[in-house]
């Protein structure tokens, strides 16, 4: 009977306002295991008899807080634990097809996945074939599921630089089977950006993108040294550049994407509050943004989410909200066939009715994003 009636009960305060679920979008910032459903992790830790902390099997989001250096160890240590349930090429499968389920949900058309194959290598036959694993598994699901699916490679700054350059080399190397771009992950505050700097050299100048972590943990002074140690071409995080109104400059005028992830933020502590995610800042400073989800397994929330933030939070209107999409389908390294086709497909959703932008799967879809996938 509902289903007949024309009208729909309010779902926010913004009756009138679009399905952010079927705003067209790219996620840039995912990380591998942090991407898992809950309860599949709860089911590969039962397979393995792997005891899970009551941190990641109470059905809540874990608390955190990560602005010292013991939280950011808890942290990873549920990251490591999380892992460590992913051991066979099914595993990999099951968690790559399920990301991808996830992220066309949320009206995801561009998933960018960022992986360290380093840490899955001991258990899937060494470095080499657990990338292979990885890439298969990338090219399945997104045959499967329609989504555009690249990977980032992201070496581990707590390791040897020496580590990250074996990475980028062999990053480069499967640059044609899927591999987009080069990150650097964990804890900033730990080592220097520069000491990674041969090893972002090397993907450079094999045609990867350069897409480290600054920004998040430490001030300003780790975008800067993203971008001239690194050759950053987008900057995961990024939100602390909004305290050095400079650097807002220089990040807007070179058009660095910088990757935010407000629910992660605030789950880590890096911001007290959602409103404290400086969103309006960046937004202001012409910076352009890929709103992204981070690791959900963590932090609880997925990529609409992080939209939906903008808009109840930050009070992004419904044009400021297809423009934030814009950005991250600029931002994303998908071939200009595609970009073309998911921004003509944005431009459908802010001219579709806020009527008509029901949720993806539960009725009509705007004409306009049908068949493009
Ligand atoms: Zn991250």
């Amino acid at each position: 009977m509902e289903q007949s009636s024309g009208e729909r009960p309010p779902s926010t305060a913004h009756t009138a306002a679009r399905d952010v679920r079927t705003l067209p979008k790219a996620h840039l910032h995912l990380h591998f295991t942090g991407s898992m459903r809950p309860e599949t992790l709860l089911e590969l830790a039962d397979k393995y008899g792997v005891h899970l902390p009551e941190a990641l099997s109470g059905g809540e989001p874990p608390r955190l807080r990560a602005t010292d250096e013991r939280g950011w160890f808890r942290f990873q240590r549920l990251y490591d634990i999380a892992r460590s349930c992913l051991r066979s090429p099914e595993d990999i499968q099951r968690l790559v097809r399920e990301a991808a389920e996830e992220d066309v949900r949320d009206g995801s058309r561009w998933l960018e996945i960022q992986v360290d194959p380093t840490s899955y290598a001991p258990r899937l036959g060494g470095l080499t074939p657990a990338l292979e694993i990885i890439l298969d598994a990338v090219d399945r699901a997104s045959r499967d599921t329609g989504l555009g699916m690249r990977v980032l490679v992201a070496a581990n700054r707590m390791k040897h630089p020496l580590d990250a350059r074996t990475l980028a080399r062999l990053a480069v190397r499967y640059r044609d089977r899927g591999i987009v771009g080069f990150g650097l992950s964990n804890d900033e505050r730990r080592g220097f950006a520069r000491d990674f700097d041969r090893a972002f050299t090397i993907a450079r100048h094999g045609g990867l993108l350069a897409a480290p972590h600054g920004g998040e943990m430490c001030g300003p002074s780790s975008v800067r040294d993203c971008l001239d140690d690194l050759g950053a071409a987008r900057v995961g995080h990024g939100v602390r550049a909004a305290e050095d109104a400079r650097l807002l400059t220089r990040l807007a005028e070179r058009g660095v994407t910088c990757e935010v992830c407000p629910s992660s933020n605030v789950a880590l502590g890096v911001y007290e509050r959602a409103e404290d995610v400086p969103l309006r800042t960046l937004w202001d400073a012409g910076i352009p943004m890929a709103l992204g989800a981070d690791d959900p397994l963590l932090f609880g929330s997925r990529l609409a989410a992080q939209y939906e933030l903008a808009r109840g939070t930050h009070g992004f209107t419904d044009a400021q909200l297809a423009e934030l999409a814009r950005q991250s389908v600029r931002g994303a390294a998908m071939p200009d066939e595609v970009r073309g086709r998911v921004l003509a497909d944005i431009d459908g959703w802010l001219d579709s009715s806020p009527e008509a932008a029901v949720p993806a799967g539960r009725g009509r879809v705007a004409p306009a994003a049908a068949g493009l996938r």
